[in-house]
């Protein structure tokens, strides 16, 4: 159907066209922001026809303006749009843009309306500005010397001239929604609109995408950053009467905020802008104390920090764009598979590399790695996301601490003791397993006061007395008590511990052993009857004894026959040296040296000496002796001294 200037007229005066609102929906939140106006005419004969045939009708007739002006002056009565915070935008034709009386139109209708001008948004084609940059720039000067803001109406198609977009001070961009129809399924589509949001954030403007139909776009806008959303989704354009009942619906469902499109997405904060996010990202990046790096699909360096190039021991120029074969050759065999299965989509952590040897011949660096697959908003693998940790050091200390404890462990086995830890409360915390071994009770039983139970009846009070009085003083535990020992009588046992104190010197626990005393007890007592045995032993023999040690080289005990012979010219203390000087003489006549004399040489050097003859001159008489030498060794065979026997015999023996 055609209509001329006529029909327009009829419905401007009979009231056909009015406005209807579709709402625009901040992503980041899901508050409402604002509505656009859209033109209707509803034909008294034709019903509703679309503004796409009626618009450039009503333009021809030159009664845009009026339009305009109608569409207004209908939101302005709506206590919904000028009660409240909400933006309003206006679809301003090219024509309208060129024409004179835009700007006055615009604020006259506005003051009457009593709506802030700050918050009308002007929406313009490109092609508006094709016919007369410069008119359309003064124009656009004037509103926004009227505080309205400016949007730039259906971008991506036209002309999507940069220098359109920076020849007029616009505040908005709107994503035309043939690309946001597309983004989900058509990748070129999704980068168009991830540019177009970037375009927008370096400029400093608002990016509104239209025709929003479901949510999996608006998840899809919101994790690229896109501001605000205007679609189906979010709901239908609506005449002012349905204004009340749309905002009360937009508010209830505002409250949870758009998840992201895909896992992982979380973790990025929602309340920073995109370009504040990806700052705080890049400074995480490169400040990490562990390696991070991007891989392609072919497995080259896309990014770095400055941890992973250390680690690989080349700069970050060294990295870009190469292979990762070709940058760690030696390393690239040992990883190449786990980056393989991240490629096909499998998360790989925990992986732990040791480095083959460096070329000085040190130890190969042990890597802990984790390799991610990286996707974009489609969820599609880009390429491999991998951290890498130097754990060198804390696999040194593991092992080290291994070791140590081995030590440890060995050693309490084999010491005879039984070592305990008591808590402040005097319970038995831990013990060495030679407890259990000693007594037949299990660790967990002695543990506690459990440990009582093998003790002697009369003993345990005591016991018990002596630990709480070291809790309360801090003195050290010295005491006795009888155990019930494995397969046996009573024992005796002696368990000393000392207290722990805390900053405050309070008793924090008491860490002590447990030995067995009555067998210490007995092979002592049997040692000193056998030294007794010994010692009158050595005193009766007609032989003279002279023992020396071998720790300081000197005499330590000469028995009475020795004394008699050398007149007590032989005493502890004496050294070797001196022994020699005794004038104790070979047979024919000449002087011993120091150590010759079978006493030195036992001493010194572990050797028998049997029935040497000597003489011995002494006040100018001299007397024959037979000399003996003997080593004495410990029970280990160590040389611990010697003794020499000597004895008198007539010359002609
Ligand atoms: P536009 O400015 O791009 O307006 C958005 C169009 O997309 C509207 O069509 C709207 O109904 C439609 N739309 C909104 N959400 C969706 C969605 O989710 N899916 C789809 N498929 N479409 C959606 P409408 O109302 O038919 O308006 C068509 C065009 O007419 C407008 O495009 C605008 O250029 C023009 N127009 C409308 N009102 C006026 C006006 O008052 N003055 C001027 N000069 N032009 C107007
Ligand atoms: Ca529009
Ligand atoms: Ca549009």
């Amino acid at each position: 159907m055609v209509f001329d200037e006529t029909d327009i007229r009829r419905a401007f005066d009979e009231g056909e066209f009015f406005p209807v609102f579709q709402p625009l929906v901040e992503l980041r939140t899901g508050r409402l922001a604002g509505f656009e106006i859209l033109a209707r005419w509803k034909h008294k004969k034709f019903g509703a026809i679309s503004p796409d045939d009626f618009i450039p009708l009503v333009e021809e007739s030159g009664l845009i303006d009026i339009l305009s002006r109608r569409l207004l002056e209908c939101a302005f009565a709506s206590p919904v749009l000028t009660g409240s915070a909400y933006t309003l935008a206006l679809n301003i034709s090219p024509r309208q843009l060129l024409g004179y009386k835009l700007p006055e139109r615009v604020a006259a209708a506005a003051k009457r309306g009593n709506f802030p001008l700050d918050r009308l948004v002007i929406e313009i084609t490109e092609s508006a500005l094709l016919d007369d940059l410069p008119r359309a720039q003064a124009v656009a000067a004037e509103l926004k010397a009227l505080n309205c803001k400016l949007a730039l109406d259906d971008f991506g198609t036209g002309y999507s001239s940069l220098r359109h977009l920076q020849a007029l001070p616009f505040d908005e961009i709107k994503i035309d929604r043939s690309f946001v129809n597309s983004m989900t399924v058509e990748r070129e589509s999704r980068k168009i609109v991830a540019a177009v949001v970037g375009l927008g954030q370096s400029l400093g403007l608002t990016t509104v995408a239209e025709g929003v139909e479901t949510e999996e776009q608006a998840r899809m806008l919101a994790w690229l950053g896109c501001d605000l959303s205007q679609g189906w989704h979010h709901g239908r354009p609506l005449p002012a009467e349905d204004l009340p009942r749309l905002v009360f619906d937009l508010r209830a469902r505002s409250s949870a905020p758009l998840p992201p499109p895909i896992d992982g997405g979380d973790s990025m904060s929602r309340d920073v802008l995109p370009a504040q996010r990806l700052a705080q990202l890049q400074a995480i990046y490169d400040g990490a104390p562990v390696g991070l790096c991007l891989l392609d699909r072919n497995l080259r360096y896309v990014s770095l920090n400055q941890r992973l190039a250390q680690l690989n021991g080349l700069p970050v120029a060294a990295h870009l764009g190469r292979p990762v074969a070709e940058v760690i050759p030696s390393v690239f065999p040992l990883v190449e598979s786990y980056i393989r299965r991240a490629l096909q989509g499998e998360p790989v952590s925990g992986v732990e590399v040791q480095r083959p040897p460096e070329e000085d011949g040190r130890e190969g660096r042990t890597l802990l790695l984790s390799y991610q697959p990286a996707r974009d908003e489609a969820d599609e693998i880009l390429g491999v996301s991998v951290a890498m940790m130097d754990i060198t050091g804390s696999k040194q200390t593991e092992r080290a601490l291994r070791e140590s404890e081995n030590h440890y462990r060995h050693m309490m086995q084999l010491s005879p003791h039984i070592p305990w830890v008591l808590n402040r409360q005097g319970e038995v915390t831990e013990a060495s397993s030679r407890w259990e071994s000693f007594t037949g009770q299990p660790l967990e039983e002695a543990s506690g006061h459990g440990w009582q139970k093998m003790l002697h009846p009369d003993d345990v009070e005591p016991a018990r007395a002596a630990i709480r009085l070291s809790l309360t003083t801090g003195d050290p535990i010295d005491i006795e008590y009888r155990v019930r020992r494995l397969g046996a009588d009573w024992t005796r046992m002696r368990s000393r511990g000392s207290p722990r104190f805390d900053p405050a010197g309070e008793v924090v626990c008491i860490y002590g052993v447990v030995e067995e005393v009555e067998g210490q007890k007995q092979t002592s007592e049997e040692l000193r009857n056998s030294q007794a045995e010994l010692r009158a032993a050595v005193e009766a023999v007609p032989i003279g004894m002279i023992f020396a040690g071998a720790h300081d080289l000197s005499v330590y005990a000469v028995n009475p026959a020795a004394d008699r012979i050398f007149h007590g010219t032989v005493f502890p203390g004496q050294t070797l040296a001196e022994c020699g000087r005794l004038g104790i003489l070979r047979e024919d006549g000449q002087a011993f040296s120091a150590d010759e004399l079978p006493l030195s040489k036992a001493v010194l050097r572990g050797e028998t000496v049997t029935g040497k003859r000597a003489l011995y001159q002494r006040d100018g008489a001299r007397m024959h002796l037979e000399l003996s030498g003997k080593p004495i060794y410990s029970d280990c065979g160590l040389l611990i001294g010697g003794l020499m026997m000597v004895r008198e015999r007539a010359p002609q023996d």
